[in-house]
């Protein structure tokens, strides 16, 4: 039996054989593992398993580490780099979290909640909703993508201004090592300065340090209101002055603030073409400069579109001032 082999028989029973992958199952279709969403890239991998616990984490990248094989962790594979599906060298392991999509612990006291890596963000939202708490992190591949691979990418999304990235909204993570080791540090403590912070190194490291299996991450308040506005302004320069009055009016309650410029709006109207072109009828005609000078109204052009949210702070009972937005 060759090493490879014995390695696939290995893999094969600790996930069991309905959750392991390869080529040589004349049935099994790996594309969804093997290619980015955007269908850029296709790979091909040695197998792909599918982990049902921490502990079966664990045993196979000890098998893997051991064979010396790669591992590419995978969750909902909605990643813009292509960095969740393997090389076209048919010798990677790809692990999908999947599987491991448990809300172990919800702590409505604490605002906490522990939650596996391959837990999908929308279901995580859904679960703290139902509670009456907000998991902000929020964009929109978030029907797919998992907390596991929000961590490893350490993602954005529409709410950063006010929440922070992945990084900011975690706690404490659990981590299985190239190893093969099972790091515990879940942990809800807030005030926690003891030490080396080994989760900010895993984090936004995309499974090159280890592979995330769980975390705990902060939940708030579901806010009692929101309001999206919506506003052309002539340049980007504008569109800054307008940021600077809402944090200075909205303060925390300032959630996101999304500049579209006509290129992204152009693109919309093309592949889009019964979509109404927010403001068109009253925009400016764009100024005109120097051929190949990029100037503040040629580069945003006509009516660039601010998109404002503003979840007005929920501990607050005093009604905030209305905003006074004259000097945009
Ligand atoms: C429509 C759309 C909108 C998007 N909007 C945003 C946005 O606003 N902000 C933003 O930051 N991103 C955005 N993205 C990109 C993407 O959704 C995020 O990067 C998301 O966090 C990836 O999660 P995933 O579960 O799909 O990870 P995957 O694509 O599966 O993996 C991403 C990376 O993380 C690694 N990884 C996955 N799981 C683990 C794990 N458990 N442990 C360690 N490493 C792991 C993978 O190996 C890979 O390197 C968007 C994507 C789409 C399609």
């Amino acid at each position: 039996m060759t090493p490879a082999t014995n390695l696939l028989n290995s893999l094969r029973a600790i996930v069991g054989t309905a959750h392991f992958l390869t080529h040589d199952d004349p049935d099994a279709d790996l594309s969804a593992w093997e290619q980015d969403w955007r269908k850029r890239e296709r790979g091909r991998a040695l197998a792909v398993v599918r982990p049902g616990s921490t502990a079966e984490v664990a045993a196979v990248v000890k098998a893997c580490a051991a064979a010396d094989v790669s591992i590419v962790p995978q969750g909902g594979n909605t990643g813009m780099v292509v960095g969740s599906t393997p090389d076209a060298s048919g010798k990677q392991i790809v692990l999908s979290l999947r599987r491991m999509q448990a809300v172990r612990v919800l702590d409505a006291a604490n605002l906490t909640v522990t939650v596996e890596a391959g837990c999908v963000l929308q279901a995580l939202q859904e679960a703290c909703a139902q509670s009456g708490l907000l998991f902000p992190l929020s964009m929109a591949s978030e029907g797919s993508c998992t907390i596991g691979g929000n961590l490893g990418t350490n993602a954005g999304g529409t709410q950063v201004l006010r929440y922070g990235n992945t990084r900011e909204l975690c706690l404490g993570l659990e981590v299985v090592t190239a190893q093969g080791e099972v790091w515990d540090g879940l942990s809800g403590l807030r005030k926690d300065n003891t030490g080396y912070d080994l989760r900010h190194l895993v984090i936004g490291s995309e499974g090159t340090l280890g592979i995330i299996t769980a975390a705990t991450m902060k939940l708030y308040p579901m806010p009692v209101a929101q309001l999206t506005a919506f506003a052309a302004l002539p340049s980007l320069e504008a569109a800054v002055a307008l940021l600077g009055l809402a944090h200075q009016h909205l303060s925390a309650g300032l959630t996101g603030f999304e500049v579209m410029g006509q290129f992204a709006l152009g693109l919309v109207r093309k592949h889009f073409p019964t979509q109404q072109v927010p403001f068109a009828a009253r925009a400016r005609p764009p100024q005109a400069s120097p051929p190949g000078q990029r100037t503040p109204a040629n580069r945003w052009g006509r009516g660039a579109g601010i998109v404002l949210f503003w979840k007005p702070p929920t501990t607050n009972p005093k009604p905030t001032p209305a905003p006074n937005w004259s000097g945009c």
